[in-house]
């Protein structure tokens, strides 16, 4: 049913605010080639810059495709293209420092696409209803970021938030990071400029790109959704499409029909969640146990259906900030929510396997629905994990300055982001996991292990399991090797794609185990330091 069709569409949009268009990009279907760059330089420089380098790779790529493989081609497309610009902006002195960023995919024979970028364009995999980003950003506030010197917030408002560490065309030679995937049937990649992703969330872009429309009304989407959010910058989007597959069921049967069996089996959903020891949960000890089983159970079980039905009421979302809220408001231990989640979810199974049992033809797609449904829950709660770990972590940055400033008496977290050359920018700089983060990475492998061993693909249980430890000992390629883990995840996936949903959370549960680790190691550094 589904076969490689390679079709592309993109659009580039000066934006509300600025007169120019520095964005530039280059769309070539025959050699499979697409490109996104965003030029920068005082006057005309910029778009100049990005031309320059999107006419140099264009030129290259269509002279030179038959003697090179994809990934040898684009990064020496990429290179040609720094040389000209760099001679340009050394040339001519109203060009004087001029660059541009770069993001360009290339599509190989075999269907991989290797993705090369410089700066802070990004490309973005949308897979089975999910969005993940490819690229790394190459800005001083992304590297500072990731060596954990300042947190996600300090990081939104910070005065860097724009200064790039690596671009084209600065120096004589461009530092570029490529990485390769396999592409499926049904994926798609976005490549775009930071007008894009500056000015709409990821969210929104997550939705636009999973509508069923082809490229054309998808990159007309993206860029206004950019313009609606402000559109304080040029804009560009380029979606490639791999040709589409079709979903497994009609959603408006699970509308109706899928809802409705849900609701009848509530009293199955809560016997169950009471079998599996939800009453006994210490996130419910002040409620009597049917009392936990109407608020915890029955409000889930109601949340699922409101979801199904797409009618208003708490949904699934808002369900599980509640209660992960509450549970951490009261310093309630991660993974005793965890477990509870875990109880909740065996309770859904035994209903939706209830439900397949009848051979209704809706059941799959129902299944498919709920399980996204208690991704949704997943999230929600790794989102309220993740906050809380920002807080620890500023915390930790103050307490990190404070004892410099005590030992040095003059040097502070401010002074050294103010520094013109900041040592910890260094790209060769490796910073080890902490052994915190190790110790707890090995439970959780063990873990792990043992879940995937028993469901009998052993030797493939060993390999990503290796992967994902390495993904999370090594900063310098988290997203490359993050990315054959899922590839690995998603040789597993059959047709209708329920797999990748169950990929999802376990995905899911990795960091939220790898959050917490951090989460406890941080505040055992803080009891010490205080
Ligand atoms: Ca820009």
């Amino acid at each position: 049913m589904s076969s490689f069709e390679i079709t592309a569409r993109g659009k580039t949009h000066p934006g509300r605010v600025r007169k120019g268009n520095e964005d530039a990009l280059h769309i070539d279907e025959d050699s499979r080639v697409f490109v996104v760059l965003d030029g920068m330089g005082g006057a005309m420089a910029g778009e100049v810059a990005s031309g320059t380098a999107r006419d140099v790779i264009a030129e290259y790529v269509r002279e030179r495709r038959g003697d090179k493989e994809a990934r040898e081609l684009i990064e020496a497309a990429i290179q040609a293209a720094n040389n000209k610009v760099h001679r340009e902006a050394k040339r001519r002195s109203d060009r004087h420092g001029m660059g541009t960023t770069v993001v360009a995919c290339a599509i190989d024979d075999d269907h991989r696409a290797i993705i090369a970028h410089v700066g802070d364009s990004r490309a973005y995999l949308w897979r089975d209803g999910r969005l993940q980003l490819i690229t790394r950003d190459h800005t001083v506030v992304a590297d500072l970021l990731s060596k954990k010197i300042i947190t996600q917030s300090e990081a939104e408002h910070h005065p860097y938030n724009n200064v790039l560490s690596r671009n084209l065309g600065s120096k004589p030679r461009a530092k570029v990071d490529v990485t390769d995937l396999p592409l499926r049937p049904g994926d798609r990649l976005l490549l775009c400029s930071d007008g894009l992703t500056g000015y709409a969330s990821s969210e929104a872009i997550e939705q636009t790109l999973g509508g069923s429309e082809g490229a054309d009304s998808i990159v007309e989407d993206l860029v206004e959704l950019a313009l609606r959010g402000g559109g304080g910058d040029n804009v560009t989007a380029l979606v490639i499409d791999t040709g589409r597959t079709e979903l497994p069921q009609d959603t408006q049967v699970i509308r109706t029909s899928g809802a409705v069996a849900w609701w009848r089996r509530r009293d199955m959903f809560l016997a169950e969640a009471r079998k599996g020891g939800l009453c006994d949960s210490p996130v419910c000890s002040v409620l009597s146990p049917d009392e936990a089983l109407e608020i915890v159970a029955g409000n889930l079980c109601e949340a699922i259906f409101h979801d199904l039905e797409q009618t208003t009421g708490i949904n699934v979302w808002t369900y599980a900030e509640n209660l992960g809220k509450g549970w951490f408001d009261q310093e309630g231990d991660y993974q005793i929510l965890r477990d509870l989640i875990d109880i909740l979810h065996r309770a859904a199974r035994a209903v939706l396997h209830d439900i397949e049992s009848t051979g209704e033809p809706y059941a799959r797609g129902l299944d498919i629905a709920v399980t996204r449904g208690l991704t949704v829950a997943e999230m929600a709660i790794g989102g309220l994990l993740a906050d809380r770990l920002r807080q620890v972590e500023s915390e930790l940055v103050d307490l990190r300055a404070r004892k410099q400033q005590a030992e040095s008496g003059e040097v502070t977290a401010q002074t050294l982001l103010e520094q013109p050359t900041v040592p910890f920018m260094s790209s060769t700089r490796v910073e080890p996991a902490s052994p915190d983060v190790l110790r707890y990475l090995d439970r959780a492998r063990t873990a792990a292990e043992q879940t995937l061993v028993r469901s009998g693909n052993r030797s493939g249980a060993r390999e990503f399991i290796e992967r994902a430890h390495n993904a999370a000992c090594d900063p310098l390629r988290p997203a490359e090797i993050e990315l054959s883990g899922r590839e690995f995840l998603g040789d597993t996936s059959d047709e209708t794609g329920v797999s990748p949903l169950f990929d999802a959370i376990d995905q899911a549960r990795y960091h939220h185990l790898e959050a917490a680790a951090r989460l406890d190691g941080d505040r055992e550094i803080c009891a010490a330091a205080a």
